[in-house]
């Protein structure tokens, strides 16, 4: 694997032409866990993607779309058309130096912009390049459901929602020391946002559901289930995309 540690020089002579760019989110995740969860998560997939793959992994983009959590302080947001343009000129960059294949990574559900179309859309406009999607979130496209379903079934823990069980648990396994003394329970509503009322009046804490239950064995028994899925997932939409 290659990162901006590298020099251009060890990249070339390496005939490096696949990069992984991860892209996280600033967002609360309850009163335990560290605004850049999801941009935690998000370098540790790309990392073994990129080691799976001998890639290039880029420096990670930590601020995606977190509108809906701006009532929680330190919650950063870009809007769609933003994070789209700044994806547009990493495209850009990685296409003019060389690169042949590019493969965003993300794990937050609400980065439209990543999961929405926008890269196979920007594949267009570079003939012979690969641009697409590894959007490990539990709830965008069919086949990341079943891998995040999967992994989390065979972990014994219930869906991936925001800053809960399941979440909390990987943390503590990837980042203990990131991981604070407080979670606190909201269980969740019938209706996740129920109308007329804000995401902080329906979740005080910012946990959907319940933190308190983590362990940090589920969380290692999540991400040994969880890995091998993904990087089987990635070489086989690349093995299709290159067809
Ligand atoms: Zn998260």
């Amino acid at each position: 694997m290659f990162t901006w540690k590298n020099t251009w020089k060890e990249l070339a002579d390496a005939g490096v032409k696949t990069a992984v760019a991860p892209i996280g989110s600033t967002e609360q995740h309850g009163t335990h866990l560290p605004l850049s969860t999801d941009t935690l998560i998000t370098e540790r997939i790309a990392e073994a993607i990129a080691e799976d793959l001998q890639a290039y992994l880029t420096p990670t983009i930590p601020i995606g779309q977190s509108a809906m959590w701006l009532e929680y302080p330190g919650s950063l947001s870009l809007s769609p058309d933003t994070l789209k343009a700044v994806m547009a000129d990493m495209v850009e960059s990685l296409v003019k130096s060389g690169f042949t294949t590019i493969l965003f990574v993300s794990v937050h559900g609400g980065n439209e912009a990543v999961y929405r179309g926008f890269p196979e859309g920007l594949q267009k406009r570079y003939p012979g390049v690969t641009i697409f999607t590894a959007g490990y979130t539990v709830w965008v496209r069919e086949t990341w459901v079943n891998i995040w379903r999967t992994a989390l079934e065979r972990a014994g823990l219930p869906e991936l929602v925001h800053a809960d069980e399941a979440e909390t648990s990987l943390i503590l396994s990837l980042r203990p020391e990131l991981v604070g003394p407080h979670p606190t329970d909201c269980p969740l509503p019938k209706d996740r946002y129920p109308k007329g009322m804000t995401m902080r009046q329906t979740y005080p804490s910012g946990s959907m559901g319940h933190p308190s239950r983590a362990t940090k064995e589920k969380g290692d028994q999540l991400w040994k289930e969880l890995l091998p899925l993904i990087l089987d997932d990635v070489r086989r939409q690349l093995r299709e995309a290159r067809q």
